[in-house]
Parts: C-alpha cells; sequence; structure tokens
C-alpha cells in the first residue's frame, strides 16, 4: 500500500487530496497543527467524510524537529506539501508570518525529504499569483514571474526551492503552478465563497448586502476536487516537473457575482457594495492558464465547468444556512421539518 503525507490536510486542498489519495487505496498520514479549537479543525474532512481513514500527526511546517520526526516516522512515498498561510489579503498584515509558513516552511519539508528520506516524491503547492503583475496575456510555464504581494514572494521563494532541490540533490520534487480552485470547502475569505454565502445569507433573509473589493480583477476559475487529481498525476511521472494547472477560462468577479446571485434568482447589483476597506495596496488584474502542457503530459484536463461550480457552491451554503435556521427553532417547529 502507498503511503501519502498530506502538510496542510486540514484546508480545501489537503481534505480533498486526501479524499482523491483514500479512494486511490493510499495509506494518508496528515500533519497537523494544534489549536485550542480542535473540534472545529477537521471540519473539511469530516464534512467529505474521510476523517476516521487517515492518520494525523501533530506537528508545524515551522518547527523543522517536527517535520524531521514526523518524516522518519511514516517514510512515505509522496508528500504533498499544501500547508501555507494562503490568503493573500493577510499576507500584507502578517508579511514575515507569511514568508516564514508559506516561504521558509516548504523548505522545512525539503530538507526533512533530503535528510531523512530522499526516495520520497515531493509537491510543491506553486500559485498562480506568482505571475501577478502578468508578462504575457496568457500564462504558461515559459511565461517570467512578478509577484505583487508578500504571499507571491514567498510562494516564488518556495518555487526556486523546489527546483533547486531538484537540481541539485536529484529529489523527485515537481511543482504545480494551479490557478485559483474553489469548493463547497473553500476558505469563507476568498471572494467566491463569500459571494455564495452570501447570496445565501441574502436568499434566506439572513443579511441584506455583501460588500466586496474590486469587482474588475479577473480569475481563471476551476474545481479543487479536478486539481488535486493534476498534484497526484505530477507524482506518478517518471520525470519530475513543473506544470501549470487551469481551466483557460477567464471571469470577472463581477461575472462571478451576477452567475451566483442569478443561480438564486437575484440580480447583484440591488445587494452587492462594494468598500475601499477591501481594495488590495497591490492588485493582481488578470490571471488566465495555458495548461497545455499538463494536458500533454499527464492527461489532465478539468471535467467542472465554473456554472457547475457555482451552482455546487450555492446549494451547499444555502444548506448550511437552513441547516443553522433549523437548530435555533424550538423542537415541535424542528420536528415539522424534518430536522
Ligand atoms: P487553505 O488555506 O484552505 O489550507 C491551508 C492549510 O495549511 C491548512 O490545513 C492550515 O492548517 C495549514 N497550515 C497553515 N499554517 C500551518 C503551519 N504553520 N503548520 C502546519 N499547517 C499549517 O489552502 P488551500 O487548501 O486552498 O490551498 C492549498 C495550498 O495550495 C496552499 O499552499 C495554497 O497557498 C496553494 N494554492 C491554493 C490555490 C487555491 O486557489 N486554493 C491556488 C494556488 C495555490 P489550519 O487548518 O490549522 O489553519
Ligand atoms: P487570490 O487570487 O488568491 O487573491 O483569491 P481571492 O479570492 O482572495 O481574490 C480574488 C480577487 O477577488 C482579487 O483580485 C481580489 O481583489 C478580488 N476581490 C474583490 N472583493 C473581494 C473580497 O471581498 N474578498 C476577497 N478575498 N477578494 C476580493
Amino acid at each position: 500500500m502507498r503511503k501519502a503525507l498530506i502538510t496542510g490536510i486540514t484546508g480545501q486542498d489537503g481534505a480533498y487530496l486526501a479524499q482523491f489519495l483514500l479512494q486511490q487505496g493510499y495509506e494518508v498520514y496528515g500533519l497537523l497543527r494544534r489549536s485550542a479549537s480542535a473540534e472545529v479543525i477537521g471540519e473539511r474532512l469530516r464534512w467529505l467524510g474521510v476523517i476516521d481513514d487517515l492518520r494525523l500527526i501533530d506537528g508545524d511546517l515551522s518547527d523543522l524537529s517536527s517535520v524531521l520526526r514526523i518524516m522518519s516516522e511514516v517514510k512515505p512515498d509522496e508528500v504533498y506539501n499544501l500547508a501555507a498561510q494562503s490568503f493573500v489579503h493577510a499576507s500584507w498584515q502578517q508579511p514575515l508570518l507569511t514568508g516564514s509558513i508559506t516561504g521558509l516552511g516548504a523548505v522545512n519539508v525539503l530538507e526533512a525529504v533530503r535528510l531523512v528520506h530522499p526516495a520520497a516524491r515531493f509537491y510543491q503547492a506553486s500559485s498562480s499569483e506568482m505571475f501577478g503583475k502578468i508578462q504575457e496575456s496568457v500564462q504558461s510555464e515559459r511565461t517570467p514571474f512578478y509577484p505583487r504581494s508578500p504571499y507571491a514572494a514567498a510562494k516564488m521563494y518556495a518555487h526556486w526551492m523546489t527546483v533547486n532541490y531538484r537540481e541539485s540533490f536529484g529529489l523527485h520534487a515537481s511543482s504545480g503552478i494551479l490557478f485559483n480552485h474553489e469548493s463547497p470547502l473553500r476558505g469563507i475569505e476568498f471572494v467566491t465563497r463569500k459571494v455564495t454565502d452570501g447570496v445565501a445569507r441574502i436568499k434566506l433573509g439572513l443579511a441584506r448586502e455583501l460588500k466586496l473589493g474590486n469587482l474588475d480583477a479577473t480569475r481563471d476559475w476551476g474545481h479543487a476536487r479536478d486539481y488535486v487529481r493534476a498534484m497526484a498525476l505530477m507524482l506518478r511521472q517518471e520525470t519530475p516537473d513543473d506544470y501549470v494547472i487551469a481551466t483557460g477560462r477567464t471571469t470577472s468577479i463581477r461575472d462571478f457575482c451576477a452567475m451566483a446571485f442569478g443561480y438564486a434568482g437575484l440580480a447583484w447589483e440591488e445587494f452587492v457594495k462594494t468598500s475601499s476597506d477591501l481594495m488590495r495596496p497591490a492588485e493582481v488584474d488578470v490571471l488566465h492558464g495555458d495548461a497545455g502542457k499538463a494536458k500533454a503530459v499527464l492527461g489532465w484536463t478539468p471535467s467542472c465547468t465554473l456554472e457547475e461550480m457555482v451552482a455546487e457552491m450555492v446549494e451547499a451554503d444555502l444548506a448550511r444556512h437552513r441547516g443553522r435556521i433549523t437548530q435555533m427553532l424550538p423542537i415541535e417547529a424542528r420536528l415539522t421539518v424534518g430536522a
């Protein structure tokens, strides 16, 4: 049975990747950082119904000794480094923490692989944010990077260290340059989930408006379930390499709002307000990926359309909020609505 170690297992991608690898017959281990709110930490893994099928081991990406200990305990065949301070907006407020986890944290994992278990195959979660102020209208593996945030700069460091460990030490280290990918398990602070959650609240009468920042930016959004499949495919190749993963379609935040509100039968213009507090010090205006190499070499293509993903996300948020409303009803009323 193949063994996989996932850092960031409690995040969106970690949860979907764990589910995917379990379905493939893997033994899955996850690095779990200690939290005083342990009961909410595994929420995504519980939502997917996989939490009891994994082994979670205490550690922290910024603590090399814990990463070394886990690597020697598990001796995984595959290591997926997904842990990060992943929110761009927060990276201006916490640039050092972002550098230390998103950047240096990756090197802790690379060092643990090199020192303890160099036969392991390593995946680094790189990001399309590295293209930042885009140097080509459609971005591929050949497009020069121009990071526009502390997050993107930290990801670039981790990306180049992955390339460097491959070239210096012969590690099977690959980097996936993933464009934005979303799902019902996306963090609520990211714009897609903030919008679908807002749609559900407004539809159910729990909110009257939704405050957003820049509506003009465009993103190439795919579904996380499709993107974790690409990660696993990269580690199955004989030769390690770097791949762009994207849908090839870019959509503005404004059009995303129109789709999500429209799905619920609402006109977005009536509810969306913009606030200068939500604008960023430097913006990434457009991201639009070319995943031609992933298609040719890995045989990877996305299976979920943006429309299907929006529908899944709005439905999930409606169900969550309906559940919360039901919980607040008196017991007799709950029985009538079948709770
Ligand atoms: P999430 O923010 O949902 O998950 C981040 C994970 O990292 C969580 O499990 C979090 O744990 C963990 N983590 C944070 N700090 C530490 C630490 N010090 N030690 C151990 N674990 C830590 O991110 P996603 O799942 O969306 O993304 C996965 C990776 O892919 C990230 O590296 C992200 O930057 C990158 N990426 C994501 C894209 C996207 O569109 N989703 C696009 C391109 C790249 P906890 O639950 O305890 O907070
Ligand atoms: P990012 O591409 O990793 O930064 O993903 P986000 O989902 O955080 O942001 C995507 C785009 O949406 C960026 O251009 C943001 O400026 C824009 N955006 C507009 N309003 C908001 C908002 O309220 N929250 C977030 N997170 N992004 C917003």
